[in-house]
C-alpha cells in the first residue's frame, strides 16, 4: 500500500505542476489536490490562482445587430481545486461563461447595449479567494456620518480594497483594457456598512468614487456570489439578471435601488430598464468606460 501511495502523491504533483504551468487554453489532465477540507482548501492552493479554461470572444455569444454600444469587459469564474479529476470540461466550462454573457446581453437589449469582452476564463483559486469580503469591517460603505460630506469622508478614511479583492482583480484584469470592467464569479460576497457585515449577491467596485488611489485602476470591477455545490465544480448558475444588476450599479453611478420590483436595479432583479436608465447607460458605456481609459477621480472637488 506504501508503495501505491507514493505513487499517488507523484501523480499528483507532476499534474499540480503541469496545471500551474498550464498557462492560457490548455486542458487540465487528471489532477488530484491531496487534502480538501471542508472550506475547499487543499494542497494545491499554493500553486493557484491558476487558469483552467480560457474562452475567446469569437466562442462567445455576440450581440445581434441591432445593439449599437458594446461595454468592454473581462469575465473571470473562480472555483475552488477538486478533490480529484476536474469535474467539468471545455465544454461545460465555455456553456456556462457563454450563459453569463447572454443572460447579461439580453437584460441590457432593450438599451441596445452588448458586452464586448475580449475573453472569458474560469480559474482555479485557492480557498481564501473564495468567500469575500467587499471591504473592511470599520468600512462606512460608502455612507458617512449624517451632515459630513460623503464623497470628502471617504476620500480622507482613504479605505484601501481588501487584499483578496486587489488579488483577485489584478488576476481578472490581466492584460485587459484599462476601461474594461473586471466581472468576477466567487463563492460567496459579503460587505460591511455601519458596523453590521451582511452578505451580497454581489458588489459594484467604481472607480468613480473616491478611493484610496493606489486601488487604480484595479477598482473597476464587481463581484457576484453564487455558491457551489462541490469544491471543485463550476458555480451554480447566476441569476440571469444579476451581472447586469451590478454593472448597471457602476453605469447608473448609484448604489441605489430601483422601487419597482420589475426593474433591473430593484433587489428583486426584474426584466426592466426605462427608457431614462438606458440612456445614462448608454452614455457611460461610450464615455467612462468608452474607448479612452477611464480616469481616477483623485481628491473630491470643492
Ligand atoms: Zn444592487
Amino acid at each position: 500500500m506504501l508503495g501505491s501511495r507514493v505513487a499517488i502523491r507523484f501523480a499528483a504533483l507532476l499534474a499540480v505542476a503541469l496545471v500551474g504551468a498550464s498557462g492560457t487554453g490548455a486542458r487540465p489532465v487528471g489532477f488530484v489536490c491531496p487534502r480538501v477540507d471542508a472550506a475547499c482548501a487543499s494542497a494545491c492552493d499554493a500553486a493557484s490562482p491558476a487558469t483552467l479554461y480560457t474562452v475567446g470572444a469569437d466562442e462567445l455569444p455576440s450581440p445581434g445587430p441591432s445593439i449599437d454600444v458594446r461595454l468592454r469587459a473581462r469575465l473571470v469564474v473562480t472555483t475552488a481545486w477538486p478533490d480529484g479529476p476536474l469535474a467539468f470540461d471545455r465544454a461545460a466550462a465555455r456553456a456556462y461563461l457563454a450563459r453569463i454573457v447572454q443572460t447579461t446581453d439580453d437584460a441590457f437589449a432593450p438599451c441596445g447595449v452588448g458586452l464586448d469582452l475580449d475573453r472569458a476564463e474560469v480559474l482555479a483559486v485557492p480557498a481564501r479567494l473564495l468567500t469575500i469580503d467587499g471591504n473592511a469591517p470599520d468600512a462606512w460603505g460608502g455612507l458617512a456620518p449624517p451632515g459630513v460630506d460623503a464623497d470628502a469622508f471617504n476620500y480622507a478614511r482613504g479605505d484601501r480594497l481588501p487584499g483578496p479583492v486587489r488579488e483577485l482583480f489584478e488576476r481578472a484584469r490581466d492584460g485587459a483594457s484599462r476601461s474594461a470592467i473586471a466581472i468576477v464569479v466567487v463563492d460567496d460576497v459579503y460587505y460591511h456598512a455601519a458596523g453590521k457585515r451582511t452578505r451580497a449577491g454581489g458588489l459594484s467596485f467604481p472607480p468613480l468614487v473616491y478611493h484610496h488611489p493606489d486601488d487604480f485602476p484595479l477598482r473597476n470591477g464587481v463581484l457576484v456570489g453564487t455558491g457551489y455545490l462541490r469544491c471543485g465544480e463550476l458555480p451554480i448558475a447566476l441569476h440571469p439578471r444579476v451581472v447586469a444588476h451590478e454593472l448597471g450599479h457602476m453605469l447608473l453611478d448609484t448604489a441605489h435601488h430601483d422601487a419597482d420590483d420589475a426593474n433591473v436595479m430593484s433587489p428583486m432583479l426584474g426584466p426592466g430598464l426605462r427608457p431614462e436608465q438606458c440612456a445614462r447607460i448608454r452614455a457611460a458605456a461610450t464615455t467612462t468606460y468608452g474607448p479612452e481609459p477611464v480616469v481616477d477621480p483623485r481628491a473630491p472637488r470643492g
